[in-house]
């Protein structure tokens, strides 16, 4: 532009003069100097020109010039006035440059004397509002003036533009450049200043401003309406000053509001919250302390809060905290603090130094927390654990504590170490790696489905393996996994706890098989058993019992023992047995048991109790022993032996009777001639009465010699055809009725007692005799049997022998019993005795009858090897 000076589009020769001087003038102005031709063409322009209305070029410069609606156009509206002795002056004129933003010139033209041109100079308004742009156009406030009663826009500085979005406003009123603020009371408060003269100052008004392309915008704004009065005090204008505080404000309404929140949130704290200041005097205090101190915010100002320390503690705590507060270093203590109820509390308090951004010491900030039920709390949570760790430590009950699921040993008393066979030192170790053995078992997956459900297990006689000496032994086990479970419920461990019925087990054990082997051997008994409950309810009988009676097990146990019974012995059965089951004493008695043929047979009913240690009977077992033979023997006996007293006395008796019947005769010998004294016949009674009472007493020394047995054999050979014969002679003697003959005969040699053969025989031939009282014919025949045998057969026609009593007429004491009156007399002995003596000579008694047709006795010996023939 400098360099540009001087250059002239349009020089003409005839100019040439003028021109310099033109150029000259332009040269030595400070002013803003244009020159332009009649027709508003450029002829030249300072360097001061291009500055102060910032033109970069002469093109730049020439083409605002020729734009007909550019900055110059009323500018040369006012030019077309000028004559030559009319110049123009101080019309003012603003050109609005990108850079340099609005600027605003008195300009004032002439027309040169020698010619059409026009000079003209810019110069910058000098007016105190035409310093406006050099005050404000930088200044950070919103700045505006308005004039005139409408408020037209005369000045405004960047940052008015600014907010109001760049609009065009210069010119134009307040009401038409920003038609937004209908109803926000500004155009008022303007109409206000400039009628009263007087200055508005409003702070933190809100405005909504269209700021282009943000659309409406909310600013707070502190802001001075302040009137511009002229030289005669009238008011021109309003001059508008404002800062944008609305950043400020929300930041201030933010920290406000985060405050009261902090405050709210301090004061809900349930604990005493202090903040001190850096002299260490009190600066809050939350809602807690009031309402425990019950002091008023007065009261407990600067130091006023010491004062609700026990006396005791005040001077300690004020010093402590004091010399924190100087150290800036952290502050804790206990003391006892006042609460309004006039208690004193154990308190913690414990405070930190609190540093602002820039590091500097802005004092302390405390929590006073309440440690009186925490103490106590404290106390007795260590106090129960430590109850609990000891009831476990010395419990007899194995019982172990396990925590996570990896079920880590927490506890386990001496019982369950015991238990599991290992060393203390398991503690602490999972459980894996402390029993590796239960591997396989089902406990981990229990422990685990307990862990997860939280339901009690219950293990009963669980078998364990476990490895105790370098042994795996299996144990019985009673045990429980119980859930633990934390404040919150939720589960963190496993109580187990243990008890070993290994020995119990195995003595159920045992006793099952014992009872099976008890019940296995009653079975096979062929006494009858039966279990009774105390309650006299029978309650196990054996296959013995099913046996007899022919029933089925449900026949049987329907049916009951009882009724088994013979009516006869019932009643007595009932008062025994009832006293046995209240006293508990052993029951014994004789009874008769129908079996399955509808008989009733004699039984020994031993009943007796198994007691408890404590004396409660628990069972009773009873046994039923058949004794029926017995007790037809033992009848035998009794029979026998009334027998044998009678049989004894009537000889004896006889005997008796001749011989006093002989003396008193004889005593009469002087009446009576001797000769008539029957002495004969008295004496062959006598004899008689004699032969049957030596009998009786042979029979009897045989009977008691067998039962002893000292029968002896006085042993020899002789021919038994011979002695057959004579003991027939013999009887024959004394039998005068009998007819006995020998119808068949073998000659042969027996090595035997010779006298204990006779008295087979002889017992043989009188049973034939005494048994037939219809028929006195005995039949003998002597026979080869088999190969070196011989068999005597005494054969009679008598009463004979029913088939049922066959078998037993050979028992000691045996008899029939006849219904009728047809009596025999005999003891019974007899074919006992002939039965024992050819057991003993190896020979053989039997017999062959029909009732009431006659019998056959035949016994067979052994013939004598040498002599047989
Ligand atoms: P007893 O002294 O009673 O004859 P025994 O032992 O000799 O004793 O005989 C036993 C029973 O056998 C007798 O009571 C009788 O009933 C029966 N008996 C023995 N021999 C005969 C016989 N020949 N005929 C019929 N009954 C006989």
């Amino acid at each position: 532009m400098a360099e540009d000076f001087g250059k002239s589009k349009s020089t003409k020769k005839e100019d040439k003069n003028l021109e310099e001087i033109a150029y000259s003038i332009l040269q030595v102005s400070r002013e803003a100097m244009l020159i332009l031709d009649e027709n508003f063409n450029f002829i030249a322009a300072n360097t001061v020109f291009y500055d102060s209305l910032d033109f970069r070029s002469e093109d730049s410069l020439v083409l605002e010039l020729n734009n007909p609606d550019g900055a110059f156009k009323t500018l040369k509206d006012n030019l077309l006035t000028i004559s030559l002795n009319r110049p123009i002056t101080d019309v003012e004129f603003s050109i609005n440059q990108y850079n340099s933003g609005k600027r605003t010139f008195l300009v004032n033209a002439s027309k040169m004397l020698s010619s059409e041109w026009l000079i003209i100079s810019f110069s910058k308004k000098t007016d105190q509002l035409d310093n406006f742009d050099a005050i404000f156009s930088q200044a950070p406030a919103v700045v505006c003036l308005l004039k005139g009663p409408d408020h037209t826009f005369d000045r405004a500085n960047e940052n008015y533009y600014k907010i109001i979005g760049h609009r065009d406003i210069i010119g134009k009123t307040v009401r038409e450049a920003l038609p937004e603020l209908e109803g926000q009371g500004f155009y008022e408060m303007l109409d206000n200043v400039y009628k009263s003269g007087k200055a508005f100052i409003g702070s933190e008004i809100s405005v909504k401003l269209d700021a282009g392309k943000e659309g409406l915008k909310n600013s707070i704004m502190d802001f001075v309406y302040q009137p511009l009065v002229d030289p005669a005090g009238k008011v021109t204008g309003i001059f508008v000053h404002a800062i944008d505080i609305t950043e400020k404000v929300e930041a201030r309404k933010k920290l406000e509001k985060s405050e009261a929140e902090l405050r709210k949130l301090i004061d809900a704290v349930p604990a005493i919250i202090w903040i001190t200041k850096s002299d260490g005097q009190n600066y809050y205090l939350n809602r807690k302390w009031y309402e425990f101190t019950g002091q008023s915010e007065v009261e407990a100002l600067d130091f006023g809060w010491f004062d609700a320390v026990h006396p005791e503690d005040r001077e300690r705590v004020k010093s402590d905290f004091l010399k924190a507060n100087h150290n800036r270093k952290h502050f804790h203590t206990s003391f006892r603090l006042l609460s309004k109820t006039g208690e004193y509390i154990w308190v913690l308090d414990s405070g930190s130094p609190k540093f602002n951004v820039d590091g500097e010491y802005e004092g302390m900030i405390g929590i006073v927390i309440d440690i009186d039920e925490a103490k106590t709390k404290e106390q007795i949570i260590k106090e129960k654990e430590h109850r609990i760790r000891t009831i476990i430590e010395e419990a007899d009950v194995a019982t172990a504590l396990y925590t996570g699921k990896e079920m880590r040993i927490e506890m386990a008393n001496d019982a369950m170490i015991e238990l599991w066979g290992k060393e203390k030192s398991v503690i602490g170790t999972t459980l894996h790696e402390a029993l590796p053995e239960l591997e396989g078992q089902p406990f981990h997956d229990l422990l685990q489905g307990v862990y997860a459900t939280g339901e009690t297990y219950w293990g009963k006689e669980d078998p364990v393996d476990l490895v105790i000496d370098n042994e795996l032994k299996t144990g019985y086990f009673n045990f429980t996994y119980k859930a633990l479970r934390n404040e919150k419920g939720e589960i963190y461990g496993i109580l187990n706890m243990a008890l070993d019925v290994s020995e119990m087990v195995k003595s159920k054990e045992l006793l099952r098989e014992s009872e099976a082997r008890y019940k296995q051997m009653a079975d096979l008994m062929p006494e009858k058993v039966a279990n009774i409950d105390p309650d006299g309810k029978v309650i196990y009988f054996n296959q013995g019992w099913l046996e007899y009676t022919g029933l089925s097990k449900e026949e049987f146990e329907k049916q009951g023992l009882e009724n088994l019974i013979h009516p006869s012995e019932q009643e007595d059965f009932q008062r025994s047995w009832e006293y046995s089951l209240k006293t508990g004493r052993d029951f014994e008695m004789e009874l008769r048991y129908l079996n399955k043929k509808g008989k009733y047979k004699w039984h020994l009913n031993r009943t007796e109790a198994i007691k408890e240690e404590n004396g409660n009977i628990q069972l009773w077992i009873s046994t039923a022993t058949e004794i029926q033979k017995i007790k037809a023997e033992e009848k035998r006996k009794e029979d026998f032996l009334k027998l044998v007293s009678h049989e004894l006395k009537t000889p004896v008796t006889s005997i008796k009777g001749y011989v006093q019947l002989l003396l008193s005769m004889l005593k009469k010998e002087k009446e009576i001639p001797l000769t008539s004294i029957p002495f004969e016949k008295s004496l062959e009674r006598i004899d008689q009465q004699v032969v049957r009472l030596t009998r009786l007493i042979s029979e009897m020394l045989d009977l008691s010699r067998i039962e002893k047995n000292k029968l002896n054999l006085k042993k020899e050979i002789f021919s038994l055809n011979d002695l057959i014969s004579e003991t027939i002679q013999d009887i024959n003697y004394t039998n005068t009725h009998s007819n006995i003959k020998i119808t068949e005969k073998y000659n042969c040699h027996v090595y035997a007692d010779k006298d204990r053969i006779g008295q087979v025989l002889i017992n043989l031939v009188t049973n034939a005799i005494k048994y037939s009282p219809q028929n006195s014919d005995v039949e003998i025949k002597i026979k080869k049997a088999g190969e070196s045998k011989v068999a005597v057969s005494v054969i009679d026609s008598g009463i004979g022998i029913d088939k049922e009593n066959q078998k037993d007429i050979f028992k000691r004491f045996y008899r029939i019993d006849f219904k009728n009156d047809e009596t025999y007399s005999g003891f019974g002995i007899g074919l006992y005795l002939a039965n024992e003596i050819m057991r003993r000579h190896q020979g053989k008694l039997s017999v062959d009858s029909e009732k009431g047709k006659g019998s056959v006795f035949t016994f067979i010996m052994d013939v004598a090897a040498s002599h047989n023939s």
